[in-house]
Parts: C-alpha cells; structure tokens; sequence
C-alpha cells in the first residue's frame, strides 16, 4: 500500500527522511485523480526511472473558472490508491483545499510569453492555477525527476518555462499521449461523454489522421490542412463548437508551411464537455 499524506508538514517529514538518509531519488507525478492508463504511463516511468515515486491527487480549485466543471469533476481516491499500489506507488499525496489554501494566501506565479494564446485565451487565469499549484506542489515534494503528459501539451510547455525561469532544480520528463483503441485520447473528462457523443469526440483523431495523411502526401500549406480538418471535425453532428485548431512549431508558435515536429492542436465541445488534444506531425 502507497502512504497516504494529506499535510505538508507529514509528507516533507517522510521525503525528507529518505532523501537524506537514503540518499533515494524521488520521482513526482501530478495529478487531478481518477487515474486511467495516461496517468499510469506517467507513473509507470517514474517508478522505473527513481527509487521513491510519489502521485499527488488534488482538484485544484486555482486552475478552473467560475463556470468550469470543478464542482462535478470525477472523483475516486479508493480506486486511485489501489491502482497506484498495483505500480508500486510509495508515497500519494491527497492534500485538503485547506492544507493547499490556507486563508490569507495571495501568492500567485503567471508564465508570461505562452499563456495568452489557446487554453490561455479561452480559460484566463487557467495557467496561473496550474503554475502556482505545480510551483507549491515541486517546493513540497522536491523531487528530481517529475512527470508530465503530452496530452496537455501546452501545460507541458508552460511547466518546462516555468522551471526554466526559475530555476527549480528538477527534470521534466513529457510522456507521450495515450490513447484508446479508437484513438480518443484518455482523460478523466471521457466520462461526461454519452455513447453517441464519444463518436463524434473520435472526430478529433481522424482529423489528426486525415493531416498526417496529408502532409506525408506533400501538403505543406498549414492553412489548407487546417481547413479540411475543420470540414471534417464539423462534418460529426455533436460537436459543438471548435474553441481553436491550429498547427504550431513545438514552442506554440504559429506555422505556415508545415515542418517535421509541429504540432496540431485542438479544444473543443462535445455537447456540454470540452475536450483537448494534440498530435505531432511526422514528415
Ligand atoms: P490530470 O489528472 O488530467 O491533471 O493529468 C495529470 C497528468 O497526466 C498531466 O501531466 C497530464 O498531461 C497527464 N495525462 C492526462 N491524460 C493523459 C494521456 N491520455 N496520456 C498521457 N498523459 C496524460
């Protein structure tokens, strides 16, 4: 069984023993919960690559808008603690809103230069939630080694930024995305989706498909694989609205001719659940 933490004081305790005496290198996955197989390719690296792995679970209330899904996002730490035992988890860190927030906090961190652009212009104030949290999570864990999905790409992005400036003494490891045997992308979110709504959801990989397709073809123009993934993606009845799909080089800038590494990125709404991903173009 992994020990369950809920207090700061306790798990630095506990982590500062082995790091010191031990000399055990530690490995971090961060994460919202209700664990699926994306979440165990993460812990999966971490305990292979480090002698302690320690999963942290919290909803962070900082990362969501006023009318996002906080309130109904999944939530199952029984089954969450029994799959990180399966992995051999050591050490899972479930802390209160009150251990993480104590009242009087005011202390944010804003990753400027990344965060105004896709998940930054449709969720403000989302990356300075997840910078400030993942900022608080590193100073409670210190570890040398933490894990972090393709999946969010630009989360991805934002986090190596932020311990770039800062200079926090840690690796970030990207894992790449995992996906269904159909190709949805796994996220805790796949449950809001009704039968007939995860169709239309498949609509995003058989655009990702349909560009790559394209471009191993000789397509280059970012405009024109833009817009027949968007004829696509909306040819599927449930899909909403499309927040944004473009194709960026790997530092999110915008493209115009399409290169080796760039990536597609895509938000949007399947009935009342949001969905993103991403896919990396191979030339
Ligand atoms: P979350 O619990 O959604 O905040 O995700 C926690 C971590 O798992 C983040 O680093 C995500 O990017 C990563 N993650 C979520 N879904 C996947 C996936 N399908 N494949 C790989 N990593 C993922």
């Amino acid at each position: 069984m992994p020990l369950l933490f809920e207090r700061i004081k306790d798990i630095r305790n506990h982590l500062g023993r082995l790091r010191c005496d031990e000399k055990a290198s530690i490995g971090f996955v961060p994460t919202m919960g209700y664990l699926h197989e994306g979440h165990k390719a993460l812990i999966k690296n971490s305990v292979l690559q480090n002698d302690v792995t320690v999963v942290s679970i919290y909803v962070n209330p900082a990362q969501f808008g006023p009318d996002e899904d906080y309130h109904r996002y999944p939530r199952d730490i029984d089954r969450d603690t029994a799959i990180c035992e399966e992995l051999g988890v050591d050490v899972l860190f479930a802390p209160t809103d009150r251990e993480m927030y104590p009242e009087g906090f005011g202390t944010y961190v804003s990753v400027s230069g990344i965060t105004e652009v896709l998940e930054g212009e449709f969720r403000p104030g989302h990356f300075r939630g997840v910078a400030t949290v993942v900022l608080k999570l590193f100073n409670i864990v210190q570890p040398d080694r933490a894990y972090f999905g393709e999946k969010d790409y630009q989360q991805l992005k934002v986090v190596e930024k932020l311990v770039k400036d800062l200079n926090l003494p840690v690796q970030i490891v990207p894992v790449e995305t995992v996906r269904d045997k159909d190709g949805l992308a796994l996220s805790s979110r796949n449950v809001y989706l009704s039968d007939k709504e995860r169709v239309s959801a498949l609509s995003i990989y058989r655009a990702f498909q349909h560009a790559q397709r394209r471009t191993s073809e000789g397509e280059r123009r970012a405009d024109v694989l833009i817009r027949e993934m968007e004829e696509l993606i909306r040819s599927y009845p449930l899909v909403r609205k499309i927040d944004y799909l473009t194709i960026t080089d790997p530092d999110l800038q915008p493209v115009e001719e399409v290169r080796d590494g760039d990536r597609i990125l895509v938000a949007l709404w399947v009935g009342d659940t949001r969905l993103i991903d991403n896919w990396r173009i191979k030339l």
